[in-house]
């Protein structure tokens, strides 16, 4: 079976009167209102979550979905250091698993030293949106990532 992984950049046309420039999620799954959270695909038959858009359940096979939210705050199970990426990447950074209340997130741990003394598993963190760029039109593009709670 082939892993269908499509990383659509939808480009959104909502309409808005607005004169403040739009802001985009990068990826679709980030929601940003009422306040930004992250919103999963559930199988209806066996509960299983992704955050990608799937024809069946990985699981189950099961073709029906829900949309849920996603706990804003959740415990880092897995981590990495990274210190050396392709040029134009800041390093270093830190992708990690948290997870949310039952459902794995992959994001990068922001806001923290990126350091084995302050990332630890266990470590409790919230999610957190920040701008990461315009385009020509002056819509913002918006990224998540988790920080530590209390940071
Ligand atoms: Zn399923």
């Amino acid at each position: 079976m082939t892993r269908e992984s499509r990383e659509t950049m939808t480009s959104s046309t909502e309409g808005g009167t607005s004169s403040a420039p739009a802001e985009i999620p990068l990826v679709d799954y980030l929601a940003l209102e009422p306040a930004p959270h992250l919103v999963a695909n559930r199988c209806r038959q066996c509960g299983a979550r992704f955050f990608d858009r799937r024809n069946a359940c990985a699981k189950c096979f099961g073709t029906e979905f829900d949309s849920v939210d996603i706990a804003t705050e959740g415990t880092v199970r897995t981590f990495s250091i990274v210190m050396v990426a392709a040029p134009g990447v800041e390093v270093p950074y830190v992708p990690a698993v948290v997870d949310c209340d039952g459902t794995s997130v992959r994001a990068n741990l922001v806001n923290i030293e990126p350091t084995s003394d302050r990332v630890k598993p266990g470590l409790k963190v919230r999610l957190t949106t920040f701008p990461i760029g315009a385009d020509a039109t002056g819509s913002v593009g918006v990224g998540f990532g988790f920080e530590p709670i209390g940071a």
